[in-house]
């Protein structure tokens, strides 16, 4: 086995090699190139005849070898592909019409070489399809004749039967020198052989005989001729007067009836027999011995068809009674002879009983395929009457459409007005307001008491525990952070937009505060600023001063408008305060992909200074490169980065003066920058991020993401009115009814099942593939042309584009 891997690599490697040396990857190609390599008849040769060289390989590689001016013709029944420089010819080389197109285009000029590769799509049985293959070469051979030059080459595929020796004898009249070699390009399993025969003679004239096959193949057809010739005694032509044969020296040759019994084969034991001798009494006394047939016996030479014919038979029947059990025993007997050539009859018999194996396989599978089948369709029955029993199914009735009872009244039942009148219209059984009350209801924020919290320059509470939220959230909350929180009931903080807004539509929540909505913007805004930690900001952290104004003008210089930066100290602050909570919000959303467009405008928030109302005007769009929002998103990191980023901007390169001219200021922009102290990865992700969102629009995101949405709701919908319909079940168990409601919910959760792809086997292409080991869960069988075919538009595609 080891060896046998081993030549295969090193074959392999060869073709490997090949293939990076010629650029051709076809195995046919790969043959006329080893075999021109070992005689070296391409070289030499200005025209070209390639009989049966359809798609081309042959041709191609011709060309490629031949000198730049060289001729190439092929000729095959279908059509070559077009290669550059060749002709190519739809005939057939065994016709009269093939010679002439062949003349038409070669005009006087003679072929140096005539390639043959042909073989004809027989496929009936092999020793038929080695006969055809050797006729067509003795084809290729007659019209090599007419067009070779003297002294140029023939080189032909021959498949090595029985004839291939006549062949080669037809050959070596006609070429100096004739060469069989098999080269490594052509499979070792095939009896395939090319045959390269040199220094064609190009005699004035040649027998007809040696380029016809029934003569030079003779011996093939023998039989056949014999046969008709005795059992169409009319067809049979006139003996010619050449004399005796050697064995016919009698005119009456006879033969024992034993003797013609016994024969294997009665039609080829009578030729040249004029009568058959009885000499066994067992045979005379036999019933089917008839008077006719003694008669026959008499002289054969004068029986018609049908006299034969009775006499075959009368051969079949007594052999039968008499010498069967001897001939058997002497078949019994092991014999040891070389294994004879097969006959017709016995390949015939071997490609039956294959056929009759093919059948039963195919039988046995379809057997398969039926039980599979049964098992399924009794499968999906047996659930069915499951899901009757259980009364999920009943025949010919959806069910009658309840309204779904809850067992205590919810208030989140009550979204809108309607909700709450169709309610009205019922009579409670009981009240359960107190209920509801009781049961305290797990909020999924935490309050944050402001007071207790430290505060950090941007006036948030920081909390070390707090876990980290995504970013959706982490904006949402940020802004509650400030204090600025919009919620309608002062008693609760507010948590969730979702439910805020719920609340704020509920037609039962009534707020017993009748202020507008910006009045209380605007007192909370106050108290918050009244608050005691705020009213130290300005003396304990001058710095913090500093970074409010160094952003401000940084705003400022990138086109926002800061408002309140000319007004009073104390707005001053606050103005800082928003213009950075701005930033920070500008950072985030440049951050936060999916729920935010960095090309989308920012909302300019309304300020309420000391009960004036000021509208702030809508800022221009700010497009942020990588750059500024690694450098945004550093700022919001934490308190020391931003503050060592602010520190780092004063540095020899600030200089801010006025009136300068105008191409100082632009060299200045250009050399006198101090980098960014931006990790150069924090700027890759950004530049991804906006890559990413550049690629995929944000609307069809949100699409694809409410699609998902609405499945899943819709799944669960349905998993829900099972399961009410499982529950109402009086006849199942609880444990059975549990098990439903497992089943039920996990197929409701299931995400869609991943399918892996199994490339079906050459050997198993045909079958049904079975489940390959270690795959799990669903597969699919596929093709491997598909893969091949993958492979090889890639590559295609990989050239163009190399090309281009
Ligand atoms: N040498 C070719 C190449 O390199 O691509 C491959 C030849 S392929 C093995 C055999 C070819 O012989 C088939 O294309 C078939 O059509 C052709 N053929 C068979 N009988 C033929 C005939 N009587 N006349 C012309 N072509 C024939």
């Amino acid at each position: 086995m080891g060896k046998k891997t081993k030549v295969g690599k090193t074959r392999k490697d060869k073709f490997y090699q090949l293939a990076k040396e010629t650029g051709f990857r076809s195995r046919a190609a790969f043959k006329l190139i080893q075999l021109n390599r070992k005689f070296g008849f391409l070289q030499q040769s200005q025209v070209c005849i390639d009989l049966c060289a359809a798609p081309g390989g042959w041709m191609q590689v011709a060309k490629q070898n031949m000198p730049v001016s060289s001729i190439v013709i092929g000729v095959d029944l279908f059509p070559i592909r077009p290669i550059a420089g060749c002709i190519s010819l739809v005939e057939d080389i065994t016709t009269e019409k093939c010679r002439q197109s062949l003349t038409k285009e070669l005009q006087s000029w003679k072929a140096d070489v005539v390639l043959h590769d042909g073989a004809p799509n027989v496929g009936r049985n092999w020793l038929y399809d080695a006969y055809q293959q050797i006729c067509l070469t003795l084809n290729a051979l007659k019209l090599g004749t007419q067009f070779l030059r003297k002294g140029g080459y023939f080189v032909t595929k021959v498949f090595r039967s029985k004839d291939y020796n006549a062949l080669l004898w037809v050959l070596k009249q006609l070429f100096k020198k004739v060469h069989a070699t098999k080269p490594s390009a052509s499979r070792k399993e095939s009896a395939e052989i090319f045959v390269v025969c040199q220094g064609y003679m190009a005699p004035n004239s040649i027998d007809p005989r040696l380029l016809d096959a029934k003569y030079v193949f003779e011996e093939l057809d023998l039989e056949n001729k014999k046969k008709s010739s005795l059992l169409h005694p009319e067809k049979r032509k006139r003996i010619k007067a050449e004399g005796y044969t050697e064995e016919d020296i009698s005119l009456r040759n006879s033969m024992a009836a034993s003797t013609f019994m016994q024969a294997d084969n009665a039609l080829a034991a009578l030729q040249g027999i004029a009568s058959i001798t009885i000499d066994d009494e067992r045979i005379r006394k036999h019933k089917k011995t008839t008077v006719e047939i003694l008669e026959c016996c008499k002289d054969l030479k004068v029986l018609g068809r049908k006299d034969i014919k009775g006499l075959l038979l009368w051969w079949k029947v007594v052999r039968e009674d008499l010498y069967k059990t001897k001939l058997d025993a002497v078949i019994e007997e092991p014999e040891e002879v070389a294994p004879k050539p097969l006959t017709q009859e016995e390949i015939e018999d071997m490609e039956d009983t294959e056929l009759q194996h093919e059948i039963e396989n195919l039988a046995d599978e379809e057997q398969k395929e039926l039980k599979r089948k049964r098992k399924k369709t009794l499968k999906s029955k047996a659930k069915l009457h499951e899901k009757m029993n259980l009364n999920m199914v009943i025949k010919g009735d959806e069910g009658p459409v309840e309204e779904i009872e809850h067992e205590l009244f919810e208030l989140s039942d009550i979204s809108t007005t309607k909700d709450l009148v169709g309610m009205l219209d019922v009579n409670p059984d009981h009240v359960v307001e107190n209920e509801i009350q009781e049961q305290p209801k797990l909020s999924k924020y935490i309050k944050y008491d402001k007071d207790d919290k430290r505060m950090d320059d941007d006036a948030n509470y920081e909390n070390d525990d707090e876990p980290e939220m995504s970013a959706d959230e982490e904006s949402d909350v940020d802004y509650d952070r400030d204090g600025l929180c919009l919620s309608d009931n002062d008693n609760t903080q507010c948590s969730v937009k979702d439910k805020k807004k719920t609340r704020n539509n509920h037609p039962l929540i009534r707020s017993g505060d009748f202020r507008d909505k910006d009045t209380k913007r605007q007192q909370r805004v106050q108290l918050w600023y009244e608050k005691d930690n705020l009213q130290n900001i300005e003396s304990d952290d001058d710095e913090e001063n500093h970074d409010i104004e160094s952003l401000a003008k940084g705003y400022e210089a990138k086109g926002v408008s800061v408002l309140g930066v000319n007004t009073d100290h104390s707005s001053n602050i606050l103005l800082g305060k928003k213009a950075k909570r701005r930033a920070r919000h500008e950072a985030q959303k440049e951050e936060i992909s999916e729920s935010s467009d960095s090309d989308e405008e920012i909302e300019s928030d309304e300020l309420k200074v000391d009960g004036n109302v000021t509208k702030e005007p809508k800022p221009k769009k700010i497009r942020l490169n990588e750059q500024e929002l690694a450098l945004g998103a550093l700022l919001i990191r934490g308190k020391k980065t931003r503050r060592d980023l602010i520190d780092a901007a004063w540095n020899r390169y600030a200089f801010n003066d006025d009136h300068l001219p105008a191409w100082f200021v632009q060299d200045e922009q250009e050399h006198m920058q101090k980098p960014q102290p931006v990790p150069k990865e924090l700027q890759e992700e950004y530049q991804r991020k906006v890559q990413e969102l550049n690629v995929r629009p944000i609307k069809k995101v949100m699409e694809a993401k409410a699609r998902k949405k609405r499945r899943t709701v819709k799944r669960l919908a349905k998993a829900k009115k099972m399961a009410e319909k499982v529950m109402e079940n009086a006849n199942a168990t609880s444990q059975e009814k549990v098990n439903q409601l497992k089943k039920i919910y996990k197929k409701a959760q299931e995400k869609k099942k991943e399918i892996t792809y199994v490339v079906a086997k050459k050997h198993t292409a045909s079958r049904r593939a079975r489940r390959p080991a270690g795959v799990k869960g669903r597969y699919r069988v596929v093709d491997p042309r598909e893969k091949k075919d993958k492979r090889s538009k890639d590559a295609k595609k990989r050239r163009e584009s190399k090309k281009r």
